[in-house]
């Protein structure tokens, strides 16, 4: 997993939630169907370091 802005995060902000922080780096973005290529934003949820 990434540098950057992944398209998973971009799904997620735009379908989810205009308010998620796109470019923090302490906010994870998690996919529970464990694929983490998936950008279907039903399956993502966010996450900061200290959930893990
Ligand atoms: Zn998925």
């Amino acid at each position: 997993m990434g540098r950057g802005t992944s398209a998973a995060r971009v799904s997620y902000y735009l379908s989810k939630d205009r308010g998620f922080p796109l470019f923090d780096p302490s906010v994870y973005m998690r996919h529970i169907c464990g694929n983490g290529m998936c950008i279907n934003p039903d399956h993502l949820i966010p996450g900061t370091k200290d959930e893990n």
